[in-house]
Parts: C-alpha cells; structure tokens; sequence
C-alpha cells in the first residue's frame, strides 16, 4: 500500500442516520451506584478521566486501486469487532436497575444501528473505493461530515439532542478507529493527577504503563478478579473494580467518582453525605496500612512455631519499593512479560541481564524466582508480532494455544536468550528459574537440556556464573500437570502452583471474562483436589512447593492452604502484612483438622462459608 498525506477529500455529506428510539434525556446530577468485581482494595474519590477518547491521530492516506479489495476487508473486520463489543456491553446491562438499563440500552442500540446496514457504513466504503483512500480516513471523514450534517440541520428546536447524536457519531467512529488500529485502548500521558481512569476495558500491557502516583483508581466495563489487568491493579496499589456493566455509558468526563475497591462500588457524581463518608474511608484506610506496616519486621511464623515462607509476585520493577515495605522475604514469582511488552524489538541478552541484576541485587540477598516469558492467553505482546514470531491473529483459543513452555520450546532462540540472561544475573544473588504452563515431562527433560547447554556455552564464553546451578523449576498451573505432579516432580527441581490458571483450566472458565466471573471460583473442590494432589507430590519427594496465584493473597484461605501441607507463599506485596498477620494467629494442627473437614465438602458455596464465615 502506498501511502501519502492527503488534503481534505470533497464528498458530500450524506444525510444524518434516523434517531433511535430512548426516553427523554434527564441532566445526570443525582448520585448513582453501580457495582462490580472488586480487584484492588482502597477508597479512591477524583474526576472521572476517560468516559470520552478523545480523537484518534490519524494521518490521513491514500490506497493504490489493488489495495481496496483489502482495505474493505479491514473495515468490515472492524465493524464485527466492534458490534461484538457492543453486544456484549449490552448483554451485560441485565444486572443493572431497570432505570439504569432504560437510560443506557439506547445508546447502545444506536451503536449498533450505525454500524449496521447504516449509510455510515456505506459511506466508508464508497469513500475507500471511490477515493481510494485508507479505512481510518475514510472512518474519520464520514464521522466527522455526517456528525456535521447533524449539526447543521435546521430549527432551533432539540439543539442538545443534536449535539449528543452528533457526539454519538464521532464515538463509534472512534471506536472503529480502535478497531482498525489495534492501538492500545489509550494514551494515559494526558491523565490528570488523581484522577479516576474509567474505560471500557484495560489490557494488562495497558495497565503496565499506569502510574500509581498520579492515578486514583481504575474501573472498567470488562475483567475478571484475576486477569492479568486485575493482577497488575493490584500490584501497583491502586484501587480498582472490573466488570461493572453499563459503566462507561454511565460515567461523565469530569464528575466525581468513588471508587471503593473492596467493596465493588463505584459512586457517581456523590451527594455530599456520602462524600464525607468516602473521605473517612480513605482516611481509615491508610491507618489501616499504616497499622499493618508495623508487622513488617516480626517473622511469619505461626502461633505454634513452625516458620512459613511469605514472598511477594513482581510485575514491573516499579513494585520494588512496595515489595522492601511489605517484609516480604523475596520474590516468588517475578514475571517477566513486562521486559517484552510495550516496544517494538524484543530486548536482547544484555539488556534483559541488566534488568534481572538490578533486581536480584535490590532484594539484598533474599531469593528471587524468576519465571521465563509467559507469552499468550491474554498476555498480548506486540514486539512478538511484528517479529514473526507468533501469529498477528489470535488463535482459535489462545489460553489453549501456543503459551509459555510452548512457545519458548518452539522459539529456542528466544528461551537460550533469557535462560542466557537469567543466568548472568544469578552471579549476583540467589535465583530460581521457573518454567510457566508446563504440561508433561517431555517438556521439562527438553527444557533442561537446553538450559544444561546455555550453561555449558555461557561458562566457554567466560561469564561469571554461581557455582552451583539455580534450580530449575514448574508451575502447576494446568490439571494435566497437576495430575501428572509426582511424574514431574522426578523431573522439576521445585513447583510453583499457579491456582489462577488451574482455576481456569479446571473449571473452563475464563479468567478474564466479568460474563463468567461467578464461576471462577479457585475454593471449588476440583480446583482444591488437584492442588492438594501436586503438595502431596512435591512432599513426598522432600521438593520445595509453594502457592504463587492470587489464591495465595487472601488472609482468609491461608488456614486451609497450611492445613494442606503448603508453607511457602508468595503473592502480591500489599498482601504480605494482612496474610502474616493471619499467619502469626494459627496453630499448624488447628489448620490441619480444618483442611481434612473443608477436604470432605462437594460445594464451593460451603466451603467458602467454612473460610469466610456466612
Ligand atoms: C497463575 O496462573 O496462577 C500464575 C501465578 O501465573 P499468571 O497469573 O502469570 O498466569
Ligand atoms: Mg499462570
């Protein structure tokens, strides 16, 4: 395709669409709630940033005449994306009071008549074949001429009415703007500090690029409790709901939210009775934490003496701090997706040595576990894309699909590269290496013939290495590995259980999916089963095994995860004082009964209730 900057291109403006059907507009002055999953506890009030995007950049280009046979095709995959967000937006709605559904389907509903058999829609694709232009401008230009078309009819009757349709223009055009540009969801350099970022979803590379110290919250139409968005909110502290239907239609750029991240309540435009309660909340609560910092120097140990292991997940390196407050005794679980996403070129040995050494050498000694790229899933990385390495597309179903130990087996340059890298970095305190969605032995022997080798070839290159090898270890994050834990346990070195994915795979339900949140549920007794199962396993063989899932993050399973055998944690840094706190008030026998008795129970719901209380 060739591509130009263009003038602006003469068409005429086609006639505005028919308004849809909605009840009368009613101003949005009172306080109105809403609810969702919460994710990352913490009371947030600020300005609601984010409701309206604000224009895509687009440079405006010329095709070729070869070129719009293809350029149609990219338009028409943008519509289908964007009607199946819009059906799920409104398959969502259900949950909401009728009022609140009566004020949003239509809206909704005028989404989707654009982008039906609409003259917008016909008028991009004449625009594309007639002027040979690409999909984003044609998108632009008819947005922008219709939207005017609107503004221009005569009468000075329904001004506003006009101005909001013309508004609804220019937002499906800039959501097909998302669509064809793949662009992640938004830019947050314009976020204004303390602001409420409100979005219709937030893709975990996004919300590694989010900035703690200047947002105050996050709420989103999508997520589930444990996606990787919700990880990562809940790495960088900030407070945080997902999956709160009708949300973004909702919220207005600029009106005062309160965002209560345990809870799951979202306050919009607040009366001032419930701000003054809010911003006692937020006062308790950095008492609260203040309170539970004080725990940070005395030991995880429980009431009857036996030492437990409490290490913290790392996401991005910006968690160091949070991680050295929290007296966590190392890292569990470091992930090392964020190295890969959000650049163009995948980072090379040196570079990724750099970043590993600066924080082996920042926990001072304490161990560091270091997991290899864990690519797939919902784990989006662009720099593998535009290397060929994996497929633009996602695949038919990618949590099933070529994702961690898999991709790394297939892109050995890739695994020799960071395994190179890790290594380099071990020279500087203890490590671990930890292999993601391992799911049979033939893949552990592979991977550590290949890892023997890097050693082998990093000690004729004369780089300084430990002198004992960092072991070389498992998530057990799949039923098939945890079934098959006392064959892997002969071939792994430790197991790390991953009870987000187990949950997943286990019980088929997405994890990232708000549609299907009631359903993941790791105290289900199947998920339960199968982590027991791979304890006993590592146990029996003396193997190290610890509990790196978000699982491991709440005070109140920890009972049942010590009565199970497990002594050995590590979750995200701000859950560190609550879980040690939980720790340092139980008896290793107590947990053990407790275990047996929530071991013989069928129903998630009661197991819960024997957890939590009712
Ligand atoms: C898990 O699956 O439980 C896990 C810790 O890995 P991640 O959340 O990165 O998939
Ligand atoms: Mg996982």
């Amino acid at each position: 395709m060739s591509r130009t900057d263009d003038t602006p291109l003469p068409i005429e403006p086609d006639p505005p669409p028919a308004e849809p059907k909605r009840p009368r507009e009613k101003p949005a002055t009172r306080e109105r709630r809403l609810i969702g999953i919460p994710v990352s506890p913490g009371v947030a009030i600020g300005p609601v940033f984010g409701a309206a995007e604000p224009p895509a950049l687009i440079t405006k280009t010329k095709i070729q005449a070869t070129d719009i046979p293809a350029e149609v095709a990219r338009f028409d995959a943008a519509i289908a994306q964007s009607r199946k967000q819009l059906l799920k937006l409104r398959a969502r709605l259900g949950i909401l009071p009728e009022d609140s559904q009566a004020e949003i389907a239509p809206m909704l509903d005028a989404y989707l008549q654009m982008i039906g058999a609409s003259r917008l829609v016909r008028g991009v694709r004449k625009r594309i074949a007639d002027l040979m232009v690409s999909a984003e401008t044609a998108v632009v230009d008819e947005t922008e001429s219709l939207a005017e078309a609107i503004l221009a009819l005569p009468g000075e009757d329904d001004r506003a009415g006009r101005k909001r349709r013309a508004e609804e223009v220019r937002e499906i055009g800039r959501r097909l703007i998302r669509n064809l540009t793949r662009a992640p969801f938004r830019s947050f350099t314009a976020l204004p500090q303390g602001a409420v970022l409100v979005c219709e979803s937030l893709r975990p590379a996004d919300a590694a690029l989010l900035d703690p110290s200047r947002l105050a919250g996050v709420a989103t139409d999508e997520g589930g409790a444990d996606g990787h968005t919700a990880i990562m909110l809940r790495a960088l502290g900030v407070p945080a709901i997902l999956g709160v239907a009708g949300l973004t239609q909702a919220a207005k750029p600029g009106e005062t939210v309160i965002i209560d991240g345990a809870a799951g309540t979202i306050t919009l435009n607040p009366d001032p009775a419930t701000l003054t309660a809010a911003r006692r909340a937020v006062t308790a609560y950095a008492r609260e934490l203040q309170k539970l910092a004080s725990l940070r120097r005395l030991p995880a140990i429980t009431a009857d003496g036996e030492t437990v292991e409490l290490q913290a997940n790392l996401e991005i390196p910006a968690e160091l701090p949070l991680i050295a407050q929290s007296g966590a005794s190392g890292i569990g679980l470091l992930r090392t997706e964020f190295l890969f996403m959000n650049r163009e070129s995948l980072p090379d040995e040196d570079a990724q040595a750099e970043t590993y050494r600066s924080i082996v050498e920042a926990m001072s000694g304490d161990p560091v576990t270091i997991r290899v790229l864990d690519w797939g899933g919902e784990k989006e990385i662009e720099a593998l894309q535009s290397e060929g390495i994996v497929p633009e597309a996602a695949d038919l179903n990618p949590a099933l699909g070529i994702r961690g130990i898999r991709l790394l087996l297939r892109e050995i340059d890739l695994f020799e590269t960071q395994l190179a890298a890790i290594l380099r970095a071990a020279a500087s305190g203890p490590v671990r290496i930890l292999l993601p969605m391992v799911t049979t032995v033939t893949e552990v022997r592979t991977a550590r013939d290949i890892y023997e080798r890097v050693i082998r070839r990093l000690r004729r290159r004369g780089e300084r290495l430990p002198d004992k090898a960092p072991p070389l270890g498992i998530m057990i994050e799949t039923p098939g590995a945890a079934l098959s834990a006392d064959a892997l346990a002969l071939e792994a070195d430790f197991f790390a259980i991953g009870t987000n994915d187990l949950t997943m795979y286990t019980l088929a339900v997405d994890r990232g999916d708000s549609d299907v949140s009631s359903l993941y549920d790791p105290l289900h007794p199947a998920v339960l089963r199968l982590v027991q199962f791979a304890t006993e396993a590592a146990l029996r063989m003396r193997m190290p095994v610890s509990v790196c899932g978000e699982m491991a993050s709440n005070p109140s399973f920890v009972k049942l995860l010590l009565g199970m055998g497990l002594r050995s944690f590590s979750m995200n840094a701000s859950a560190v004082p609550r879980v040690k706190q939980a720790v340092r008030a139980l008896a290793i026998d107590d947990c053990a009964r407790f275990a047996r008795r929530v071991m013989e129970q069928a129903d998630p719901v009661a197991i819960r209730e024997m957890l939590t209380g009712p």
